[in-house]
């Protein structure tokens, strides 16, 4: 049954079914393919709940999750500096890790994350992400393995996605019909922020 549209969407990007079946082959593909690897799974809040929940929830093997929470990186030039503000509670060297991401931008933020965890001598690593806005990307060498949906570059909230902490707990993915400014470059909001 479909519900109306909140207020200040314009547009369903993604549907709730297109997203269910999605997540159900991408979590199909990660079963076959670490089959007895006894992955962690390890998402950042609060963006990368959702998917994370569903994602693990399909999957066909044993499998562990944790989460991170790392501030935003603000201001006019963004340098990829962010910094850690809940661990792991895991240790992950020599297991299999698998970085579950609501979206990648820039991939400043998940190049972050990888350099953590990379110094910890993990056996693998590598990345989930279900939507991959390749249009504004500086990093190009992160290792996605798993690709949800590519996206155009507008700015999309629901499924965990936020603006200022509201769309979160749509089911589907949405365009906002008036462009935040925490779009443009730099702008991140569905982090935890703080003051710089
Ligand atoms: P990156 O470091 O890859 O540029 O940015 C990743 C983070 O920016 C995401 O985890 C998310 O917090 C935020 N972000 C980037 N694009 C969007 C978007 O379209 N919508 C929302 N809600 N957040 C976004």
């Amino acid at each position: 049954m479909s519900r109306p549209l909140a207020p200040s969407i314009k547009e369903v990007l993604l549907s709730e079914p297109q997203i269910r079946r999605r997540v159900d082959e991408l979590a199909a593909e990660i079963s076959r393919d670490y089959a007895d690897l006894n992955p962690l799974l390890v998402t950042v809040l609060k963006g990368g709940l959702y998917f994370l929940a569903d994602l693990s929830r399909a999957l066909t093997i044993p499998a562990a999750i944790d989460v991170m929470a790392i501030s935003s990186y603000t201001g006019a030039s963004p340098s990829g500096v962010a910094r850690l503000l809940k661990d792991l509670d895991e240790e992950i060297t020599g297991r299999h890790v698998l970085l579950i991401e609501d979206i990648i931008d820039t991939g400043l933020t998940a190049a972050y994350l990888l350099r953590v965890l990379r110094t910890r001598s993990p056996t693998g690593l590598a990345i989930c992400t279900l939507l991959d806005k390749t249009a504004r990307r500086i990093v190009h060498t992160l290792p996605i393995r798993y690709r949800g949906f590519e996206i155009p570059d507008v700015f999309v909230v629901g499924y965990g996605l936020d603006y200022r902490q509201r769309y979160r707990t749509l089911p589907y993915i949405g365009v906002l019909s008036e462009e935040p400014e925490a779009a443009l470059p730099a702008g991140r909001s569905a982090r935890a922020k703080e003051s710089p």
